[in-house]
Parts: structure tokens; C-alpha cells; sequence
């Protein structure tokens, strides 16, 4: 029979069963049962809503993804019509579908940087990331130097939770509770002025030496073992990392010089968050590979995909070895209803020019953190680039020792109760607003930042 009540449960039985039969990502079961997560019933505009009936301001953009709002109907009308005409079909080698091959041809036309000419679906950000990695790895088989298994990334870059992104990840807490992760991956220091093995403040001097740590590990590794270098042009859940303007070129021309394919890995950065329509355009890098997924339907629906430069489409679409076959795919790969998704949301974002208002407000806020630092003892540093944004909090400035979990929640707290959801991630409080937000709503979520910072104090 139909499951009648299955949606329509009330707020006594949600209250009285979260986080019981729910095990939520990145937290601890034990830590969720002892404070259950808030409910979050509604969307409207740049707000959500708790079961308890409090609007907030949602600074973290669902999770750095919902950059159109809540409130985006052309995405809503275009999932609701594909719904309608197919709400399935296999994208596995046979068959395809029209929204698949639009989207595909729009990211391929205009979004990415110039020479990616191709993309592969996926569900989510972690399938981009893994499928560039099994694709590095067979473009070499194909090209007859199998020797190239090892990948190369930064400390303090995430990507994404399968056992090859938690491989590349370099934050020790997504890695040691499950390894033995894929050999032959190598980590190289992340150019984070803040803290660095170096010592080294100037951000156009670190990124020398952090381009000079890549050469010598490629050096003691040996240039013909490594398939890939991957790394995120703004390093986003590291704690908003942004590399000087020199690093990402610097990287590309190390990856030439050594015949290294580049993984631009675009998940947060794509679709207008730095400000630019993808990282690596900040810099003007042009990757090998591009992975992209949250924004890509504004996260009305979970899709990703992996763009793939032309260097790498000529020699899979030239190979005659019986290596060229990819043998690796979602169910889910080129959903219709995730390409409708996307297909609306991409021209949303170009018809309101998401990447250009992601600037604007990006300087305001950038403004509004430097003066929340100079006011507030509690922030060791904050970062900026576009619409994404981090302030790093400590206990004591001189010797930079990280904020503990009761100021990190206290912060986020009052700031709730001041109106304005934010994010928590260690010792950082991350901001990925919408990128749709005005004027007004940066001044709101600095407000918020404000209540917060001055309340944590207190306590
Ligand atoms: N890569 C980057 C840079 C990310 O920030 C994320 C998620 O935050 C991922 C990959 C993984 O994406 P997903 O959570 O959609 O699997």
C-alpha cells in the first residue's frame, strides 16, 4: 500500500527521532544523539527554516552548493518537466539522453576554460574526483608508459570521500581512521601563508617554495611514475587556502615540463564562487582534467561531472590498444533530471551573472572580515576570495593556538540566534553564501559574525 504518513510525519516525531535512526556525514553518532542537529523544514530566497520556526540568513549555502537560493523556479519547472518526460534513463554505452547531451555541450561551449572538451557525468563531487583519477591512470596505460600509476597533491586540499579522494586528501582526519589508502600518493605543503613549514609570510615568496617542494618530490619519485597532480585553485574545506596568483601557473608549467596531467578539482570553485566562472580561470590555467558537481544543479539534485582537456580526449578518441574503453561509470552518470537541473541552473547563473556579483560582494565581505579581525582577538586570520570565505580562530594570537570546540560552537550559536547560519570546521567558520546574496545580507552576516565573535568572548 502506499506509505501515507511518510511524508507527513509531524514535528514531534522529528524531534523525537533525530539523529537516532540517522548517522550523519562528518560527525560523530555518539556526539549527534547528545545534541541532535537542527531540522531545517524550508527554503525561501537566501533562508532556511528550522522545525522550530527560526528564519535564518544561510551564510553556508547548503554546503557551498545551493549558489542560485532556495527559491530558483526555471530549476524547479525544468526538473519537474523532465520528471514528466523521462524520469530515468541509462546513460551505459546503448543509449542516452537530450538534457545529458545539452549539458555536456553548454560546459564544454562556454563554462570551463578553453580545451575542455569533454565531459563525463557523475553523481556527486567524490565521483568527479575518483573518475579523474582512474582516467589519469588509463590515459598513460593507453599511451603505453603503465609506469605512471602516482599522484601527486597538496596538504590541506580535500577531495571528496572514496578511497582514491581520501587518498589525495591531505587532512589527517579523513585518512587515518581508513587506511591502508591507494599507494603511490604524495602530499607537498599547501601554500597557507598562516601556517607553513617554511616560515614564510609573503604569499608570492611561499608560492615559490611550494612550487620548489613539487619539483622535489617529483624529482625524488621520478617524473615517469607520476600519472596526475591534483589541487584545488582556491582550497576550500583546508580552510580557505588561496594560493598567490603565481602558484596554479607555476604548478601548470611544473606539470608540462614533466608531461604531469593537471587535476583542476573545481568542485567548490566552479560555477562562479571565486568570482571568476571557475578557478582555474583566476589564474588562466588550463587543466587536463576538471572536476565540478555541488553548484552544478545549485543542489537540487546531485550531479557532478569531470571535464576532460583535449590532450587527453585526442589519445582515448585516437587509441586502437584495448585500453581505450572506459570501464567505469555511475548508474546515475548523465541522470535527466540532474542534466535538466543543471541545464537551468547553468543559465541562471549566466543570465544574473553569478560570478560577477560573487566579486562584488566578495570585496564587501572580504572588508567586513579585516574589521571583524581588527576588533575581535578571537580571529587569528580570515580569508577571502569571492564568495567564499574563512575566519580562523584562536586562543591566543602570538602563538596561534586554535579556538576550542566550545568557542567554535559558542560562535556559531549566537550568531544563529542573531539570524545567520554558519559553518564550523575545526577551529574555521566557513562562509559559502549564495552567490545570488545583496549588499544587505553581507552586512547581515558580518552582524552575525559580530554577535558571535563578542558572545564567545564573553563565555
Ligand atoms: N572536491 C572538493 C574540492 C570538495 O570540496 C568536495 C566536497 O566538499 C568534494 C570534492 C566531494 O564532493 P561530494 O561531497 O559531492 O562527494
Amino acid at each position: 500500500g502506499k506509505p501515507e504518513s511518510l511524508p507527513m510525519r509531524d514535528i514531534n516525531f522529528l524531534t523525537e527521532n533525530n539523529a537516532k535512526p540517522i548517522w550523519h556525514p562528518m560527525a560523530h553518532p555518539a556526539e549527534m544523539r547528545a545534541t541532535p542537529p537542527k531540522i531545517i523544514m524550508k527554503g525561501e530566497g537566501v533562508s532556511v527554516t528550522d522545525a522550530e520556526g527560526r528564519t535564518v540568513l544561510d551564510a553556508v549555502g547548503g554546503l557551498w552548493n545551493v549558489n542560485l537560493g532556495y527559491s530558483c523556479d526555471p530549476i524547479k519547472q525544468a526538473m519537474a518537466a523532465q520528471l514528466d518526460a523521462l524520469p530515468y534513463y541509462s546513460g551505459f554505452r546503448g543509449t542516452s539522453t537530450g538534457p545529458s547531451i545539452e549539458l555536456a555541450y553548454e560546459l564544454t561551449e562556454w563554462f570551463a576554460p578553453e580545451g575542455m572538451v569533454r565531459a563525463f557525468f557523475t553523481s556527486g563531487g567524490s565521483d568527479s574526483v575518483e573518475t579523474a583519477l582512474r582516467l589519469a591512470r588509463q590515459y598513460w596505460k593507453i599511451r603505453g608508459q603503465g609506469d605512471r600509476t602516482k599522484f601527486l597533491a597538496l596538504k590541506k586540499g580535500y577531495h571528496g570521500t572514496h578511497f582514491g579522494g581520501a587518498s589525495v586528501n591531505g587532512n589527517a582526519n579523513f585518512r587515518r581512521n581508513y587506511e591502508p589508502l591507494l599507494p603511490g600518493v604524495f602530499h607537498t605543503p599547501a601554500p597557507w601563508t598562516y601556517r607553513n613549514p617554511f616560515d614564510e609570510t609573503d604569499p608570492a615568496k611561499l608560492a615559490k617554495l611550494c612550487a620548489r617542494a613539487i619539483e622535489e618530490e617529483i624529482a625524488f619519485q621520478g617524473a615517469d611514475t607520476i600519472a596526475a597532480f591534483i589541487m584545488e585553485p582556491v582550497l576550500g574545506a583546508g580552510g580557505v587556502i588561496v594560493p598567490h596568483e603565481s602558484f596554479m601557473p607555476m604548478v601548470r608549467a611544473i606539470c608540462h615540463r614533466h608531461d604531469i596531467l593537471l587535476i583542476a578539482d573545481e568542485v567548490v570553485t566552479g560555477f562562479g564562487r571565486t568570482g571568476a566562472w571557475a578557478g582555474s580561470r583566476l589564474s588562466g590555467v588550463k587543466p587536463d582534467f576538471m572536476t565540478i558537481a555541488k553548484a552544478i544543479t545549485s543542489g537540487y539534485f546531485p550531479l557532478g561531472a569531470t571535464l576532460i582537456g583535449a590532450k587527453v580526449a585526442d589519445v582515448f578518441e585516437a587509441d586502437k590498444t584495448s585500453f581505450g574503453a572506459i570501464g567505469h561509470g555511475y548508474t546515475y552518470s548523465g541522470h535527466p533530471v540532474g542534466c535538466a537541473a543543471g541545464l537551468a541552473a547553468l543559465a541562471e547563473t549566466k543570465r544574473l551573472a553569478l560570478n560577477e556579483n560573487a566579486a562584488a560582494r566578495g570585496v564587501e565581505l572580504g572588508k567586513a572580515l579585516e574589521a571583524l579581525k581588527a576588533k575581535h582577538q578571537l580571529v587569528g586570520d580570515v580569508r577571502y576570495q569571492g564568495l567564499m570565505a574563512a575566519l580562523e580562530l584562536v586562543s591566543d594570537r602570538a602563538a596561534k593556538k586554535p579556538a576550542d570546540k566550545k568557542t567554535m560552537a559558542a560562535v556559531a550559536d549566537a550568531a544563529y540566534g542573531a539570524g545567520v547560519m554558519l559553518r564550523v570546521s575545526g577551529n574555521t567558520v566557513i562562509l559559502s553564501p549564495p552567490l545570488v546574496i545583496s549588499a544587505t545580507d553581507v552586512a547581515k552576516i558580518a552582524e552575525g559574525l559580530d554577535v558571535g565573535l563578542a558572545a564567545a568572548a564573553a563565555a
